[in-house]
């Protein structure tokens, strides 16, 4: 075999061959590269491994020891394959360890094997000898003296995810050759930066990686903040965050529409507004305006809870483009969603001379050329729409600012798709699912951020209860009081496919019952997704004039829907449904002056469920509803998979090392505004070019 380095396929790895290697690509693991960036989860101090004489109850411990006697347990217990074995060591005292469901482990740990053993030290229950149940073991090599014996025992050993039968021991040796076989590897990050943030070389990090040296401090180790852990992880991050950098940079650069903040645009503003904005409302504009005012495209993604007031920043931003000479597009996830703010621009513009065209997938083929032409001709001046608004078809005379609504529910394909309907338009993305910031930073890292962080005046959070469904008629009799009152009230069933046929049927069931049986007495009405947009339209309609008081609903009624004399929510079968959802469903109500009310109805739960009713109970806010969610789905859930473009993280973890990610996009910030020197940033850039794009796939670097 001749030299390995980073990019050799890790079958040249001694000990791997074809098999393992096939194991490893399971993985992802295809390189040595690769191999080297599999990190350890944990690692153990087996350089001062307890004697068993010395154990204590209550104490995490690692013991090597030798099998004594194992067994599986007498014949009334088969069925539970208890698994016993004792161990012993130099100190002459016996431990007993017990695993359940574990018969196989009569052919792993026959008497004589020596092991590594780590688990809880406790008194056991049976015979009251100190013991371990189900600790994890490694068994070590037979011979003290075997070379190899070094890398399990007698210092702090890492200790890796197991693949197919790949353990945590092979892992080690496999690591330790790769290691073995390399030469010093060269250090990509830019030498100025090492030196004054003094991280340790990428050749001494990745070594200490796997194999800490003695005076390593366990405790940090197994944080993740031992300086060698923590170089990587800085410097994984320093790439991307450098790679989206160099992105807005370029950006900012290139030419694009400089829209004129002219006095005419700020006398129709004045016109418009039907409320006086919060604080946080003009801030943003002023952020926005800024960015239309300058002669290259705005790309800003505009974060703000539920009921914050996006769409009247979005209709002040329309109305600098308008009185600029340009169109504005504003492409909504949903039918509803696009018909609504259809309707509430019409409402805002309505005294200020625009043409405000809706387009969607339901209309008639000559609806659509018939507005398509208003397009192209530049007669419409606002433009709403779904998806149809992607279409090959439509062109824009000149569209100068694109808007994407909810921008979570669109890929990164479609936004570009938009914005290929004008040159270089400016950009604005708006979300109501506050999305952590340290996923905003890498996700949406080629972006400026403008968030909202207040709601109007007069707002009062919502009370949230957690309901049994046994206790239904409770909420029924409560529910009745509120539209009693004057109210209208949201019942919503989770049907999370508009597809799914089944469940479309249940909530129409759900409707007749409490229509006919719980409800005469009110008006009661239906919305789901399969609907016919025109029924779908006048129901919305009806429930807005409040001709209909209760709105029996699917899923779709999540985004956008206003209507402030709503003020309960009743969400059916609450478990179902994931923490993003369950907050923009109650983001329906509480958008008046009055008190309103979600009511979480759920069967039994299991502990996610639990945890995500018990955030929703206690806490009305965005931000931390998004942390709680991202902590217990993970990055890659967070966003379903309507959403692509996480970066493969491999030794950076985006929940636990935010701080880190924070370090490194700053540093990456500052490398690009002021470059050490031409020789480094040239380095860095290439570097970029040939090794990160590959593996983020995220952005092109410019
Ligand atoms: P979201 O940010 O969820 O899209 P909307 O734009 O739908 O929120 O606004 C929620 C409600 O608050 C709307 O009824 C809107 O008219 C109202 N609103 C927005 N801004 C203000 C304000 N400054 N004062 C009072 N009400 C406002
Ligand atoms: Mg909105």
């Amino acid at each position: 075999m001749g030299a390995v380095d980073l990019s050799t396929p890790v079958k040249y790895v001694k000990g791997v061959g074809p098999a393992r290697a096939q194991t490893l690509e399971s993985k992802g693991i295809l390189t040595v590269e690769d191999l080297l960036t599999y990190a350890p989860f944990r690692y153990e101090d087996r350089s001062n491994t307890k004697a068993i004489r010395e154990l204590a109850p209550g104490e995490m411990a690692t013991v090597v020891a030798t099998v004594r006697t194992a067994r599986l347990s007498g014949f009334r217990r088969r069925d539970l394959g208890l698994f016993e074995a004792t161990f012993s060591d130099a100190s002459g005292a016996v431990l007993l360890a017990k695993w359940f469901h574990a018969s196989y482990l009569a052919d792993v740990l026959a008497p004589g094997r020596r092991v590594a053993l780590y688990g809880k030290v406790d008194f056991d229950s049976f015979t009251g000898e100190l013991g371990m149940l189900h600790p994890e073991f490694e068994i070590l090599p037979e011979d003290e003296d075997d070379p190899e014996a070094s890398l399990h025992v007698g210092r702090i050993v890492p200790v890796y995810e197991a693949a197919g039968k790949i353990t945590t021991r092979i892992f080690r040796r496999i690591v330790h050759q790769a290691l073995q076989a390399l030469a010093p590897l060269p250090d990509p990050l830019p030498e100025t930066l090492r030196a004054r943030l003094n991280l340790p070389d990428r050749w001494q990090a990745t070594r200490e990686l796997h194999f800490p040296p003695a005076e390593a401090d366990l405790r940090l180790l197994n944080g993740f903040r031992w300086p060698a852990q923590v170089r990587l992880i800085f410097e994984e991050f320093f790439w991307l965050e450098l790679g989206l950098a160099l992105k807005r940079r370029s950006a900012r650069l290139r030419p694009g529409i400089a829209f004129e903040l002219s006095d005419r645009a700020r006398e129709q503003i004045k016109r418009m507004l039907p409320f006086k904005p919060t604080a946080a409302q003009k801030r943003v504009l002023a952020e926005i305006a800024r960015d239309m005012a300058a002669p290259h495209p705005m790309n800003r993604l505009l974060q703000g809870d539920v009921g914050s007031g996006k769409t009247l920043v979005a209709a002040e931003a329309a109305i600098i483009a308008i009185e600029s000479g340009y169109q504005v597009a504003v492409l909504a996830p949903t039918e509803i969603l696009a018909a609504q703010h259809y309707f509430y621009f019409k409402g805002l513009f309505r005294d200020l001379g625009y043409t405000v065209v809706l387009l969607t997938g339901s209309l008639s083929a000559r609806e659509k050329a018939q507005l398509k032409k208003l397009v192209a001709e530049g007669l419409a001046q606002l433009v709403i729409g779904t998806h149809a608004l992607l279409e090959e078809d439509v062109a824009f005379a000149r569209l100068g600012l694109a808007i994407v609504d909810e921008q979570h529910r669109f890929g990164v394909i479609q936004r570009l798709k938009l914005m290929r309907k004008g040159v270089a338009p400016d950009v604005l993305v708006m979300t109501a699912t506050p999305i952590p910031r340290t996923l905003a930073l890498t996700l949406y890292g080629d972006l400026d951020v403008s968030v909202l962080d207040e709601l109007p005046p007069g707002r009062k959070p919502v009370v949230t209860r957690h309901v049994s469904e046994d206790r239904i008629e409770e909420v029924w009799s409560f529910l009745k009081r509120q539209i009693e009152a004057g109210r209208q009230a949201y019942i919503v069933y989770p049907v999370i496919e508009e597809s799914d046929v089944k469940s479309i049927k249940a909530a129409e069931k759900m409707y007749r019952h409490l229509r006919e049986a719980v409800f005469p007495g009110f008006r009661v009405g239906l919305l789901h997704g399969r609907l016919p947009a025109s029924e779908k339209e006048t129901v919305m309609e009806a429930f807005q004039r409040g001709a209909i008081q209760i709105l029996v609903a699917t899923t779709v009624i999540e985004v956008g829907v206003d209507v402030a004399n709503a003020t309960v929510m009743v969400i059916e079968q609450a478990e179902r449904f994931g923490l993003a959802q369950l907050h923009q469903l109650r983001g329906r109500v509480g958008r008046g002056a009055e008190q309103s009310y979600c009511l979480l109805v759920t069967g039994k739960l299991n502990e996610a469920a639990q945890e995500r009713i018990r955030t929703m109970v206690e806490s009305t806010d965005g931000f931390h509803i998004a942390e709680v969610d991202l902590k217990l789905r993970g990055p890659g859930e967070f966003f379903g998979t309507r959403q692509s473009g996480l970066p493969a993280l491999r030794i950076a973890n985006l929940l636990r090392d935010g701080e880190i990610l924070e370090q490194a996009r700053a540093e990456a910030q500052r490398f690009v505004e002021e470059p050490p020197s031409e020789e480094e940033m040239r380095r860095a850039v290439s570097y970029l070019r040939d090794h990160w794009q590959r593996r983020y796939a995220l952005v092109q670097v410019a």
